[in-house]
């Protein structure tokens, strides 16, 4: 199928041709055609399959006739991020250079007042977050009754973040008479329910199975123990090994780093700066201006490695992203899925690794039981298919000794699984520093992280004729300059640091 047979104007063709799309992608070519015929839509697709084109295209051309009055959007496009609603605002610009369409975001962050002109002055289309739009309603500001189109994007998400009853109370404000698009990564009961509701005689479009991960995405789980029970202990070790797992990649063209919590994003995030890397940060608690900005130089690659909450998991579109590292386990399985979609878009290949510690047992059967498949540990993994090729297997195989190395290591992992509670990790806080001056932890954490497990196409580069080595006979790793604390001081990898990741950028504090 091509753009032209889709029902498309020559505007929005030119600016799809100058986007360099050269066909369709699946859900553009089964939505564009049903949506033009003001069919509703429920969509259960991921972010990276072009879902943003699939509704953004036939609105526009549903809207290139006619004209908004002051405060009556013609369309609405609610998104359950600040970033994502940003997103799509920049595809109407993409899209749109050759119409003559009005668009306002009103979003949270940002000045109201600038917002309200914008919309004041009439707007074709209207990209929202609801907690924003709600208030703006509620001063009186909008009038919704002339929405034709409505879009709930990320209905998941927007499920997660508890946003439903806005939602709901939102789509009570608008005309019966309306298209409506709904779009969900998976398709859980209660959106389901919220698709029966809203959705007339929808046509039902699913480009992937819902939770499914992309096969471009090599996947490793690594295995890790705390070597204490030290406040700390646990983080420290995951940053001893994300540090010495970024210098064993072989290239890094964009990283995202993700924690669970907004004060570990601060913590790992200094951790990576002070040793030397170019890193990042992006969470909820930081001003908007300052999370635009450093979404801006993630994109432009100015900064390599961003490290993250699960704002920005979902949806966000850069398609450099060569790795995905999950510094914690998500303790939602569908946020594993979103996480890792951030990499392997667009038909690349991309890596994702996740650390796990026994007591996120419970969370990995979860996400295992989601995606339908183990996450292979880390030596076991098999390059993704854009990339694999025999003599990579082959290593993988020779590597076997490695894999079993860290099986002996799950063994001890899962008995001691079931006398620890859960998640007891303490963040930071006043036996921190302690635990990081504990010259037993130090040694725990590199024999435990270091010199077990290394991907297997860079060791078989580099040391194609490795034999297993038992561990007893095992010398130790060496150990970094600065023993007292992993955040402070010289890099570990000395002169040696890859280049990719020296790179320094000014970024706002927030
Ligand atoms: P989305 O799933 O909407 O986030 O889109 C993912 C990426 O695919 C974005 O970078 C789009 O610009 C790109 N994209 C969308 N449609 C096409 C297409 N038909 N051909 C190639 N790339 C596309």
């Amino acid at each position: 199928m091509k753009f032209t047979d889709l029902g498309l104007n020559d505007e929005l063709l030119r600016a799809v041709h100058e986007a360099g799309y050269e066909e369709p992608t699946p859900i553009q070519a089964q939505a564009i055609p049903v949506v033009l015929m003001g069919r509703d839509v429920l969509g259960c697709a991921q972010t990276g399959t072009g879902k943003t084109a699939s509704f953004t295209l036939p609105m526009m051309e549903i809207l290139a006739s006619g004209r908004a009055k002051s405060r009556m959007p013609r369309s609405l496009i609610l998104e359950p991020t600040r970033e994502l609603a940003a997103q799509v605002a920049d595809n109407f610009d993409t899209y749109g250079k050759y119409q003559k369409l009005t668009k306002a975001l009103l979003i949270g962050g940002s000045s109201m007042e600038e917002q309200l002109k914008v919309l004041n002055r009439g707007a074709d289309v209207l990209i929202a977050t609801p907690g924003r739009l709600l208030d703006v309603f509620e001063r009186g500001h909008l009038l919704m009754t002339d929405v034709k189109v409505l879009v709930i994007d990320e209905a998941d998400r927007m499920l997660d973040m508890g946003f439903i009853p806005d939602v709901e109370k939102i789509v009570s404000l608008l005309s019966p008479m309306r298209t409506t698009l709904l779009f969900s990564a998976t398709m859980p009961k209660e959106i389901k329910r919220l698709a029966d509701k809203f959705l007339t005689n929808p046509k039902e479009i699913t480009v992937s199975k819902p939770a499914s991960t992309a096969d471009t995405i090599t996947q490793a789980l690594i295995k890790l123990r705390a070597p204490s029970k030290a406040p700390d202990a646990a983080q420290k070790v995951k940053r001893d090994r994300l540090r010495s797992l970024i210098a064993e990649q072989e290239e890094i063209s964009n990283a995202l780093v993700f924690c669970n919590l907004k004060r570990d994003v601060d913590v790992v995030y200094r951790s990576l700066e002070k040793h030397g890397l170019s890193a990042a940060r992006l969470h909820g608690d930081m001003v908007q201006s300052v999370r635009m900005d450093t979404l801006e130089k993630f994109k432009k690659n100015e900064v390599t490695i961003l490290v993250c909450s699960d704002v920005a998991a979902r949806g966000l579109d850069i398609s450099t992203v060569s790795h995905v590292f999950n510094f914690d386990i998500p303790t939602h399985a569908e946020d594993y899925v979103h996480r890792i979609g951030r990499t392997g878009r667009a038909g690349r290949s991309g890596r994702a690794f996740t650390f796990v510690m026994p007591e996120d047992r419970k969370y990995l059967e979860q996400i295992e039981k989601l995606i339908g498949k183990p996450i292979p540990l880390l030596g076991e993994a098999v390059e993704a298919p854009a990339k694999t090729d025999d003599a990579k297997v082959e290593n993988a195989k020779a590597d076997a000794d490695t894999s079993n190395t860290l099986a002996e290591a799950k063994g001890t992992d899962d008995k001691d699984a079931s006398d620890k509670p859960k998640r007891s990790r303490s963040r930071g806080g006043r036996g921190r520093k302690k635990a990081e001056t504990t010259t037993e932890d130090n040694a725990n954490t590199i024999n435990d992280t270091q010199a077990d497990a290394q991907p297997v196409e860079k060791k078989a580069k580099q040391k194609p004729e490795r034999k297993s080595v038992p561990k007893s006979e095992r010398k130790p790793s060496p150990k970094p300059k600065n023993n007292d604390n992993d955040d402070i001081g010289a890099s570990p990898w000395g002169d040696n640091m890859p280049a990719f990741l020296s790179r320094s950028v000014e970024l706002p504090k927030s």
